[in-house]
C-alpha cells in the first residue's frame, strides 16, 4: 500500500518496490527516486529503469542509531534534492511502519518546523499503521532538540542524544568522529598491505565456525564499514586511500567459500583477502579514529552502518533481515 504524504512524497513497504503491482503503481505515480531504509537494498534486477535508488542500512530495533554517521542527513538530502528537482520520491523500509516513517517524519519536521509528535500524528492519519519504534521516537525528539539538525557537531552537543548513545551502546558513533581519539583500547588493527592505511580493527571481525568446530579462517569477514562504498547491491572493495582492490561485498550475503568443510551463509558478505591485509597489534592506536571518519571516505555516500559496536551488533545473527 503506497500512501501519499504530500506532493512529491510517498511512503510504503518493500512489497511496493519488489512486486509487479507495486512497481506498476510507482510508474503511474511517476516516481523518480526510491529511498530504501532497510537491511537490504533493492536488487538491481528489481530496479525500474530511469529511477534513482538510494539505500541506507538500518535495522528496525530501538537501539539502531538513525542520526549518527550522517545516516538521517543523507536520507533527508536525498529526499529534498529529488523534490527540488521536481521529482517524486518513494520512501520505504520493510513494512512502512517504523524506519521509513521515522525518516519521512524527520523530513516533515524540518520542512514545516513540526514537533516530533505532530509529525508522527500526521503520518498516522495518512498511514494508520505508522508507528516508529520507541528508540526512533526518542531520536526524533533529539532531532527536534537540535533544531532539526543531525550533523555530527549538532549531535555531539545534544546531551540527551549523547546519553542515549551511551545507554544503547552507540557511543562509538560519536567518538569515532573525533579525530585522534580511538573508540576504545585496541588489540589488533588491520591495514592495507600496500599503503598501510588502517582499515578496521578486531571488533569489526565476524567470526564463524566450520562444521568440524574449528573457527573458519577464510579471509577477513567484517561488518559493513563507512569507508567501503556499498551503494550497489554487490561489488568490489577498494582501499579508500590507495585504491588497491581488497575484496568483495554483497548485501544479499554468500556462503563462505572456504573449501574445507564450511559453507556457512554470511549476510551481508563483506570479505577482504588475507594477502591484502596486514595485521598489527597496537595497544591503543590513535590512527584508527581518523581512518574511519567520513572525511577519509571520499567516494562513499556514507550511508552505512556505523561501524558496529561490538556488544550489540557485530554478531552474525543480527545481520539477517527483519
Ligand atoms: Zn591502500
Ligand atoms: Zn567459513
Amino acid at each position: 500500500m503506497i500512501d501519499k504524504v504530500e506532493d512529491h512524497l510517498y511512503l510504503g513497504s518493500a512489497h511496493d518496490v519488489l512486486h509487479s503491482a507495486g512497481k506498476a503503481k510507482l510508474k503511474s505515480l511517476k516516481i523518480t527516486h526510491v529511498l530504501t531504509i532497510s537491511a537490504m537494498p533493492v536488487a538491481e534486477s528489481d530496479q525500474l529503469p530511469d529511477v534513482v535508488y538510494m539505500f541506507a542500512f538500518a535495522m528496525d530495533t530501538p537501539r539502531q542509531d538513525l542520526l549518527g554517521c550522517s545516516l538521517l542527513e543523507d536520507c533527508l538530502r536525498f529526499i529534498a534534492d529529488a523534490i527540488n528537482e521536481d521529482g517524486n520520491v518513494f520512501v520505504h523500509c520493510e513494512a512502512g511502519v517504523s524506519r521509513s516513517v521515522t525518516v519521512v517524519g524527520a523530513y516533515l519536521m524540518r520542512k514545516h518546523e513540526w514537533s516530533s509528535e505532530l509529525a508522527v500524528t500526521k503520518l498516522t492519519q495518512i498511514r494508520p499503521n505508522a508507528r516508529p519504534n520507541n528508540g526512533f521516537m526518542k531520536q526524533l525528539s533529539f532531532f527536534e532538540e537540535t533544531g532539526f539538525r543531525a550533523d555530527n557537531e549538532s549531535l555531539r552537543s545534544c546531551r540527551s542524544y549523547c546519553q542515549w548513545c551511551a545507554e544503547t551502546g552507540n557511543s562509538g558513533h560519536l567518538v569515532e568522529y573525533e579525530r585522534g581519539k580511538p573508540a576504545d583500547p585496541v588489540a589488533e588493527t588491520f591495514k592495507c598491505y600496500k599503503c598501510r592505511n588502517v582499515l578496521f580493527h578486531d571488533r569489526h571481525l565476524i567470526r564463524h565456525w566450520k562444521r568440524n568446530g574449528e573457527q573458519c579462517q577464510f579471509g577477513y569477514l567484517i561488518t559493513p564499514m563507512k569507508w567501503i562504498s556499498m551503494s550497489e547491491y554487490q561489488g568490489k572493495i577498494s582501499c579508500p586511500h590507495c585504491g588497491e582492490k581488497l575484496g568483495q561485498f554483497s548485501w544479499g550475503g554468500r556462503k563462505c567459500q572456504d573449501e574445507n568443510d564450511c559453507g556457512t551463509p554470511i549476510t551481508p558478505w563483506v570479505h577482504l583477502h588475507r594477502a591484502k591485509i596486514d595485521k598489527a597489534s597496537v595497544p591503543n592506536s590513535s590512527a584508527i579514529a581518523p581512518s574511519m571518519s567520513p572525511s577519509i571516505a571520499p567516494h562513499s555516500p556514507s550511508l552505512f552502518p556505523p561501524p558496529y559496536d561490538t556488544s550489540s551488533h557485530s554478531r552474525l545473527h543480527e545481520s539477517s533481515s527483519h
